[in-house]
């Protein structure tokens, strides 16, 4: 037995490498982050390749290693190269991404040491700075006093557990669950009708409600459906209202629809997954106003904070209402409960043992300052705006209304040709040319409209002036064919 323990601890402790052999590696990563960077803004946002990226079948994880060398060749031809690049400034379609630097090194710094975020007890530090975060979020839109919320992957789980939270506090259950009206503006992000059918209310009643020209939800038409639907002994429950739809970029009219939802005793859901952070700026705090009388909000650090994947977060006034939706007991964690000096992260979300997310937001905004993001978001908008501004003053091109935070649609009319067919060829073609990518969708039913997204950290004049510049180029190249 002691020789066999011997024999596997010499094979298992290949798993803790050598000073050497960890410079070494690391220094490969480097080398290849940095060339990323210092490239960056002559790499394309697009790569469309024959074999999307399939050679990675030609290495099957076996029992015998490869070197860093061959696994990065490995990654940066088949995972690095084809398809989207969302580091790029040039990805300007549906909500581009970001990726700053200091957040990865926060997750290196969160990942090496691997502090456990998820009770107090655990990591008191962590959930501490976890909290202070949530906090810092939550005062930014606006909210006072006691409240709580989560740090999740995105602003999909973070939808789930907002509406998780307001199906429980809002006591819908079997009994009433057919009776249960839930409202909604059709342009909201469809994950959210994936978190109400996994938060189980398939069955209450969704009304989509209509919409202005601006498509944003219509305050008295809202009211007027709600007083209907009392009338007919219905249960208005819960109002979903989106700060920046992912299609247009349109802020709903929050402190309307808020006076409604206190009124009629609703629960106002707000998801500002895209659109949360213009709250940085005057401009987008202007916009934004009403965000404070939600009861829950989810905002995308790694969209509008500009983090590389993997950190939406969700706000939730009620914190016991959040609790009672997500607290747990088991045995085997009996000596994790009951501490109360801070609220657990596990307590409050569906999962236990996740990674320590703090630190990829605490890390930038300490070692920056909030200063830069503040310019950040405000540039993006005004990016928008110059766009808008530089379109509409071109023939042929049909620009749509003034951006609201930083999406644009808009689409050429060609000649003698279907509008529809010609938009679509024309996004296609530029992603093929791979220079920006943009992405589309539809409007009114069945207007194709290609839409400018700007929120890349990365994306600036140059950039704009570039990808007008293309558009131009190739509608001309269409159009004379
Ligand atoms: C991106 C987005 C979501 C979904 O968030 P993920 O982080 O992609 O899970 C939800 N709502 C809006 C408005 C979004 O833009």
């Amino acid at each position: 037995m002691i020789k066999e323990l011997e024999r596997l601890e010499k094979e298992a402790r290949i798993l803790e490498p050598s000073k050497e052999d960890r410079l070494a590696v690391r220094e490969e990563v480097i080398r290849y982050t940095e060339q990323f960077i210092t490239d960056i803004d002559k790499t394309n946002a697009y790569n469309e390749t024959d074999k999307k990226g399939s050679d990675i079948y030609s290495y099957p994880i076996k029992d015998t290693p490869i070197d860093i060398k061959k696994a990065i060749n490995i990654f940066e031809k088949n995972v690095d190269f084809p398809g989207l690049n969302p580091a790029s400034g040039g990805h300007l379609g549906y909500i581009p991404g970001g990726g700053i630097y200091y957040s990865a090194l926060g997750d290196y710094l969160a990942d090496i040491t691997n502090r456990y975020a998820g009770v107090f007890f655990a990591s008191p530090g962590a959930v501490r700075m976890e909290n202070m975060l949530i906090k810092w979020m939550g005062e930014i839109i606006g909210w006072k006093g006691k409240f709580g919320g989560n740090l999740a992957s995105g602003g999909s789980i973070s939808n789930l557990i907002a509406i998780v939270t307001a199906r429980d506090k809002r006591k819908i259950t079997s009994k009433n669950i057919a009776q249960s009206v839930i409202y909604a503006s059709p342009h909201q992000h469809h994950c959210l009708d994936k978190a109400l059918k996994i938060g189980g209310l398939s069955e209450a009643i969704l009304r989509y409600l209509p919409l202005d020209e601006n498509y944003k939800i219509i305050p008295e038409e809202l009211e007027k459906q709600i007083e209907a639907d009392k009338k007919d002994g219905l249960l208005p429950q819960l109002i979903i209202a989106s700060a920046g739809t992912t299609d247009v970029g349109a802020v709903d009219p929050l402190a309307e629809i808020g006076v409604i939802a206190a009124k009629h005793d609703l629960w106002y859901h707000i998801d500002a997954a895209y659109g949360g952070f213009f709250v940085l700026c005057d401009e987008g705090k202007e916009k934004l106003k009403g965000i404070e009388l939600a009861d829950s909000v989810v905002m995308d650090p790694h969209k509008g904070l500009f983090l590389p994947y993997g950190l939406g977060v969700v706000l939730i006034k009620d914190i016991d209402a959040l609790h009672q939706s997500h607290k747990y007991q088991a045995n085997y964690m009996q000596d994790t409960l009951g501490i109360d000096e801070e609220p657990s992260p596990a307590e409050l979300s569906p999962e236990l043992t996740k990674p320590f997310r703090g630190l990829r937001l605490w890390l930038p905004l300490q070692l920056h300052g909030v200063k830069p993001f503040k310019a950040g978001v405000e540039e993006k908008m005004l990016l928008a705006k110059y766009f808008h501004r530089e379109m509409s003053g071109l023939e042929n091109w049909e620009v749509g209304p003034n951006p609201e935070l930083s999406v644009v649609t808009f689409r050429y009319l060609p000649k003698g040709e279907n509008a529809n067919e010609f938009n679509k060829k024309l996004v296609e073609k530029i992603k093929l040319d791979g220079r920006v990518f943009l992405s589309s969708t539809l409007l009114d039913g069945d207007k194709f409209v290609i839409r400018l997204a700007v929120l890349s950290f990365r994306t600036h004049k140059h950039t704009i002036d570039l990808t007008m510049k293309i558009l131009k180029e190739k509608a001309k190249e269409l159009e004379s064919k």
